[in-house]
């Protein structure tokens, strides 16, 4: 259980079957909190923050808590990443931080003139009324973003090999 759980788990998805191999090929697609307590890839239960990865060798992806993300990023502060999405998702007018901006950018959340918009203003105390709006705008993109993912998890389950009519039927 735990750790050789995690390690078999992402080998089995990965390209290279060695684990300090196989953790160089996946990297953080999103971050979430859930709405319902969910299990980690190394079986710790329950968990809310979670991390989903993206293996950039296979396209595979998978899921795990805050509790071994560190594992294969220990560069990446996940911790940070989550402490300022709580932060924003309970006051929208504060802001997120530089690195949870960056993910955003590359997961195609905001456009570039969003991101240097959001570094530049980032650490400003004052900002104009236009510049608070836009800046609360791009808030609420990035951190009410999972209610229009559902659609999205549909069809990566299905490629997962379920055929989607099937499921159509049995959920009928
Ligand atoms: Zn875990």
């Amino acid at each position: 259980m735990g750790q050789s759980q995690l390690f078999q788990g992402i080998i089995e998805l990965s390209t290279a079957k060695f684990w300090d191999a196989a953790k160089l090929e996946w990297k953080i697609s999103d971050i979430e909190m859930s709405d319902e307590w969910q299990t980690c890839l190394c079986g710790q239960y329950p968990i809310r923050e979670l991390c989903h990865l993206i293996n950039t060798s296979n396209g595979n992806s998978t899921t795990v808590g805050n509790c071994c993300v560190k594992k294969f990023m220990p560069d990446l502060s996940s911790n940070k990443l989550f402490t300022a999405f709580k932060r924003v998702r309970k006051n929208i007018e504060k802001s997120l931080n530089s690195e949870f901006i960056q993910l955003a950018f590359e997961r195609n959340w905001i456009d570039q003139l969003s991101r240097d918009f959001y570094l530049n203003i980032m650490r400003k105390t004052k900002l104009s009324e236009k510049q608070r709006k836009w800046k609360v705008s791009i808030n609420e993109k990035i951190v009410f973003r999972e209610i229009r993912r559902a659609n999205v998890r549909l069809k990566d389950l299905s490629i997962e090999g379920m055929n989607p009519i099937e499921k159509t039927k049995e959920n009928q």
